[in-house]
C-alpha cells in the first residue's frame, strides 16, 4: 500500500516540487545546472607549491605564495576547485547553510575530478600514494545543531568515486572554535590551536587527504594537518571546493563577503 501511494504521488509532488537548479533555481534543471558549471572560475597554475594558491603568472613567479613564505605549514600540498565567487560560492552556502542536499553528488563529483586533473599538471600532487580520505570535521556540538556534516558527507563520496578508503573518526575537532568569519587572520590562528586531534599513532605511515569545502587563510586545514602528523602521518594534502580569489586576480575587485573556512 505505502509502495503504491508512493508512486501515485510522485508525479504530484514533481508537479508541486518540480527540480530546479539549487545554484539559480531555475526549473527543470539538474541540482548544479550547465549555466552555473560554466560560471565556476577554476584554480589556473602556476600554483604556489606549498598552499596551491594562484600565482601571478609571470617568467620569474617564485615557487611559493607571500602567505606562505616564513610561514609553518604542516599540509605538503594544497589544492581547489575553483576560486569563492559567483555560482561555486552560491552552490556551497546553499549546500551548507540552506540544507541543498541535491548539490552533494554534483559537488563531490567537482572534488574527484579535481584530483583526477592533477595527473596532468606540472608539480602535480602525488595522487597515487594516497593511502587515505578524511574530512576535516565540525565539531560535534555543531554537527548537531547543523544536522549533518559537509565534509564527511563529501568525504563519503569522493572515497567511494576515486576508490579511495575513507578515514573516519580518526581526526576529530576537540574545542569548539568560533566562525572565522569574524576573526583577524592572527585571531584565526590562536582559535583553530589545538583544536584537531588524532590518537597517537592512529594514522602511522599513511599519506592522507584533508577534504573540506572552503579554503580561506589555511589556518584550518594547518591545524588539521597538523593533528595528522602527531598521529603518524607522513604527508597529509589538502583538497577543497574553493579559496578566495588572490589580490590581484580580475574576480578579487568584485569581492563578495568571506566565509567561514570552518563552519
Ligand atoms: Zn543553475
Ligand atoms: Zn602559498
Amino acid at each position: 500500500m505505502d509502495q503504491f501511494l508512493t508512486r501515485l504521488m510522485e508525479p504530484l509532488l514533481e508537479l508541486l516540487f518540480p527540480p530546479r537548479c539549487e545554484v539559480c533555481q531555475e526549473l527543470g534543471r539538474p541540482a548544479f545546472c550547465k549555466d552555473c558549471r560554466a560560471e565556476v572560475l577554476p584554480l589556473e597554475p602556476p600554483y604556489c607549491q606549498v598552499c596551491g594558491a594562484m600565482l601571478q603568472p609571470s617568467p620569474a613567479h617564485r615557487p611559493t605564495c607571500a602567505d606562505c613564505a616564513g610561514a609553518t605549514r604542516y599540509f605538503d600540498g594544497a589544492r581547489s576547485v575553483g576560486l569563492h565567487i559567483g555560482a561555486l560560492r552560491r552552490a556551497i552556502l546553499n549546500y551548507k547553510f540552506h540544507n541543498a542536499r541535491r548539490l552533494e553528488g554534483p559537488l563531490a563529483g567537482m572534488l574527484a575530478d579535481r584530483l583526477r586533473l592533477e595527473t596532468s599538471l606540472p608539480h602535480p600532487l602525488p595522487v597515487s600514494e594516497l593511502d587515505g580520505i578524511a574530512p576535516i570535521p565540525l565539531h560535534p556540538r555543531r554537527r548537531a545543531w547543523r544536522g549533518f556534516d559537509q565534509a564527511l558527507n563529501l568525504c563519503r563520496k569522493v572515497s567511494g568515486l576515486l576508490e579511495l578508503p575513507l578515514v573516519e573518526g580518526v581526526l576529530t575537532r576537540v574545542k569548539p572554535t568560533l566562525p572565522q568569519v569574524d576573526l583577524t587572520p592572527q585571531q584565526r590562528q590562536e582559535n583553530v590551536r589545538g583544536a584537531f586531534a588524532v590518537p597517537a599513532g592512529a594514522l602511522e605511515g599513511r599519506n592522507i587527504l584533508l577534504v573540506d569545502d572552503v579554503y580561506t587563510t589555511g589556518a584550518t586545514a594547518n591545524r588539521a594537518a597538523q593533528a595528522c602528523k602527531q598521529g603518524g602521518a607522513v604527508r597529509v594534502y589538502v583538497l577543497t571546493l574553493s579559496r578566495p580569489a588572490p589580490p590581484w586576480h580580475p574576480a578579487a575587485l568584485s569581492l563578495e563577503p568571506g566565509d567561514d573556512d570552518t563552519a
